[in-house]
Parts: structure tokens; C-alpha cells; sequence
């Protein structure tokens, strides 16, 4: 990581601020959320995954001021975007728009080019997501700590970018996530593949 400290001195500046902001409460509060996932009054998977959305769109607030994302910017909708059947599931029961049951074995995570400027996430419109308030995961926590979007862009030969390391920082949210889409099931694939009946490269 020296190096990563080295060749990205502003984003390695921020993710140790962000680092500093994050008050000891909320950190600790995610350690909680895979045991209270499991009472059983709280059955509602969708209620718990909203819950799990609720608490990492605050744990990112503190990353406000320390990266390049902005409204605007979608480099990385045209990444591969990984979710799970729950989270399919609850843009459904949000949304209307029906997501595909995925086998138990990922289909295209992985399979793909990580990047393609051609297939955007079906839920781009206008360079703006809209389905906003009911996005995964991935997306949620999807930060580049970086002054500018320089290196997300589709011409960028950039070997890495310092990213948001979910195992390291999110571990209790992590792990409630996989417990969530475990119990509930299907499996896991790209939002295109979920949702190809409204894809149109
Ligand atoms: S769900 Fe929204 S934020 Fe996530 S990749 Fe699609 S358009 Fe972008």
C-alpha cells in the first residue's frame, strides 16, 4: 500500500481523513447489524436491507468533501455492477420493474469487460440514476478518494484507483449483507443481467 500512498497522495490524504471523521458510535453500530437482522421481528428482508441502506449512506456522508464522485459523473454505472437476488428484488418491489431469478452461480460478474463506455447500467438516464434511493450496494459504496474523476475515465491507463475497501472498513456491514442474501436466496449476477428486459445498449 506504500506505493498506492505514494502514486495517489491526495486520495491516500482523504480515505485517512474520512478515516478520522467516522465517529467510534456509527462504527461500532455496524458490528450490531447482522444480530439484529436476525430477530425474528425483524423477518422482513426488504425492511433490513432498507435498515443496511440507511446505515451506509451514513457511514459514506462522512466522505463528503474527500472524493471526486458528484452528481454528474458516471463513469463507474458503466462498470460491472454486482448485486444480489435481494437487492433485485427490492428494486422491484420498489420500483415495478421486474428483475430475472438468478441461478445460485453468477452468471456474468466477471465475465465481462470490467469497464464498457457502450453498456451503461439499464437505470442511467440522462447521466443520473433513476432508481436513486433504492440502488445497491456496490453503488452506495462506491467512492473514488481522489480530487478529480481523472482516473475513472474510459481514456485512463490508470493501474489502480483508491477506492472505498469495503472488508476493511465495512466489515459488520458486510457482514449482515451476506447474511441477508443468503437467507433470502437466488443468486448473485450484473445489474444488466437482472434487469436485460429493460437493457438497450
Ligand atoms: S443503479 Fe444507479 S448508481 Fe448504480 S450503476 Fe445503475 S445508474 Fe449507476
Amino acid at each position: 500500500m506504500s506505493s498506492v500512498k505514494g502514486q495517489l497522495p491526495v486520495a491516500w490524504k482523504n480515505t485517512e481523513r474520512f478515516n478520522g471523521r467516522l465517529p467510534l458510535k456509527l462504527d461500532r453500530e455496524q458490528h450490531g447489524l447482522a444480530k439484529k437482522f436476525r430477530k425474528p421481528r425483524n423477518a422482513d428482508p426488504f425492511q433490513s436491507l432498507a435498515t443496511l441502506y440507511d446505515y451506509l449512506d451514513r457511514f459514506m456522508s462522512y466522505a463528503v468533501g474527500l472524493m471526486a464522485c458528484a452528481k454528474g459523473c458516471s463513469y463507474c454505472c458503466h462498470s460491472e455492477i454486482g448485486l444480489s437476488q435481494i437487492e433485485a428484488d427490492y428494486i422491484t418491489a420498489r420500483t415495478g420493474i421486474p428483475a430475472k431469478r438468478m441461478r445460485q452461480d453468477p452468471t456474468r460478474v466477471g465475465a465481462a469487460p470490467w469497464v464498457d463506455p457502450n453498456r451503461p447500467c439499464p437505470f442511467l438516464n440522462l447521466g443520473a440514476c433513476a432508481i436513486y434511493e433504492f440502488r445497491p450496494m456496490l453503488c452506495r459504496t462506491h467512492v473514488n478518494f481522489d480530487a478529480t474523476n481523472a482516473l475513472c475515465r474510459f481514456d485512463s491507463e490508470a493501474e489502480s484507483i483508491l477506492l472505498l475497501d469495503r472488508e476493511s472498513s465495512l466489515p459488520g456491514a458486510m457482514k449482515a449483507y451476506g447474511e441477508l442474501a443468503a437467507s433470502y436466496g437466488g443468486g448473485i449476477g450484473d445489474i444488466r443481467d437482472f434487469f436485460c428486459t429493460i437493457y438497450a445498449p
